[in-house]
């Protein structure tokens, strides 16, 4: 990221994000720390093209994304992007399984392909047991579980997390961890978000944001 701002509305203007730049190299594993309203969730969405920045630059892989059109933009996120949200954003009717398979619609997966592929992520996230379950009927645990699995059906290069281990006991959350590390040792760029201070530390690289501004920036990761 260079320079990049973000600007809500118009009246009044929200300025989320006021000047961030910082680069992260492939394979790293970085935590995104501050205060609530600091402007990470907007950072992520930024950095994921779900947002357009009002200014500044966001390159991925090397590519301007404010060059790269609507349709590229949606294939780079359905190949190489797998986000958690915030709120998990389940899809209440469907099945856990159509859920996580549902992680590969855009990515030019043949169907058969999609659920072969959720059922493994399902295994890597402990969940094969609730395959057939729907989201109501499963604990929050469970369901920020499926969120992951959905995240990372399609082995993406870049996995986005909102607060992965919010909302749960510290037993699911050190799952959760162990998992998120599984990850990136495998490969994947990891960037996520996370009020756990204790847990922020035992990450390589931290960044924290205050008013949208990046504050401080630890860890071994690369700089720009
Ligand atoms: P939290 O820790 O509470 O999730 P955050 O650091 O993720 O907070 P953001 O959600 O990025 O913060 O919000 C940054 C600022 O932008 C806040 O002042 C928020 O009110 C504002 N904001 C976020 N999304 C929107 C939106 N869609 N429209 C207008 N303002 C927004
Ligand atoms: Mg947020």
């Amino acid at each position: 990221l260079d320079a990049v701002t973000k600007v809500y509305g118009e009246q009044p203007p929200v300025p989320a994000l006021r000047g961030v730049s910082f680069s992260v190299g492939r394979g790293e594993l970085v935590a995104i720390v501050g205060p609530s309203g600091s402007g990470k969730s907007t950072l992520l969405h930024v950095i994921g093209t779900l947002e357009r920045p009002s200014s500044g630059v966001v390159r991925i892989g090397g590519a301007d994304a404010a060059r790269l059109t609507d349709r590229e933009l949606s294939l780079l996120r359905a190949r190489e992007i797998g986000f958690v949200f915030q709120q998990f954003f389940l899809a209440e009717h469907a099945t856990v399984r159509e859920n996580v398979a549902d992680g590969l619609l855009y990515a030019g997966v043949r169907a058969a392909e999609r659920y072969r592929l959720a059922d493994e992520a399902l295994e890597r996230v402990g969940l094969s047991d609730r395959a057939t379950f729907k989201p109501n009927k499963i604990s929050g645990g469970q369901r920020q579980r499926v969120a992951i699995a959905r995240a990372l059906v399609g082995r993406p290069a870049i996995v986005l997390a909102d607060e992965p281990t919010g909302n749960l006991d510290s037993t699911t959350g050190a799952s959760i961890m162990a998992l998120i590390h599984e990850l990136n040792a495998a490969g994947s760029t990891i960037i996520m978000i996370t009020h756990d201070a204790g847990l922020a530390d035992q990450l390589p690289r931290r960044i924290r944001l205050l008013d949208g501004r990046v504050v401080s920036d630890t860890g071994d990761g690369e700089r720009p």
